[in-house]
């Protein structure tokens, strides 16, 4: 997608501080961070949204969520624990529509979430 903020930064054509890469996803730092830690999980190809991922890709859904337990662990969460949050359509407040997972930690998180 060629408007795409997140697509530009798995291309690299955008700088992000990057935590973790493989062939299909990318962590990188939130530049807004609401936590001490506050990293973004994508796939590297794009889909808008979690209602944009189709079933038979689902498999990268789970690899993301794997991908941002290594990312919590290596930045010391494992313990103390940590929130993921996937924002998904205008109710959510999403911002930019290609599908993120975040990682936050670092604080202790309130409940519910606003
Ligand atoms: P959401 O509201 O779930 O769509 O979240 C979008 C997130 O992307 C926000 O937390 C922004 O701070 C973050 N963000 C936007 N642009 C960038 C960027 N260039 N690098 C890192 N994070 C970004
Ligand atoms: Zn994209």
């Amino acid at each position: 997608m060629e408007d795409c903020i997140f697509c530009k930064i798995a291309a690299k054509k955008i700088p992000a501080k990057v935590v973790y890469e493989d062939d299909r996803i990318l962590a990188f730092d939130d530049i807004r961070p609401q936590a001490p830690i506050h990293t973004l999980i994508i796939p590297k190809d794009h889909f808008a949204s979690l209602a944009d991922v189709p079933a038979e890709r689902s498999d990268l859904l789970a690899d993301i969520l794997m991908a941002a337990r290594r990312v919590a662990a290596g930045k010391g969460l494992a313990t103390s624990g940590y929130r993921i949050v996937l924002n998904t359509g205008r109710d959510s407040g999403q911002d930019v529509f290609h599908i993120h997972f975040h990682l936050l930690g670092g604080r202790r998180m309130t409940w519910p979430p606003g």
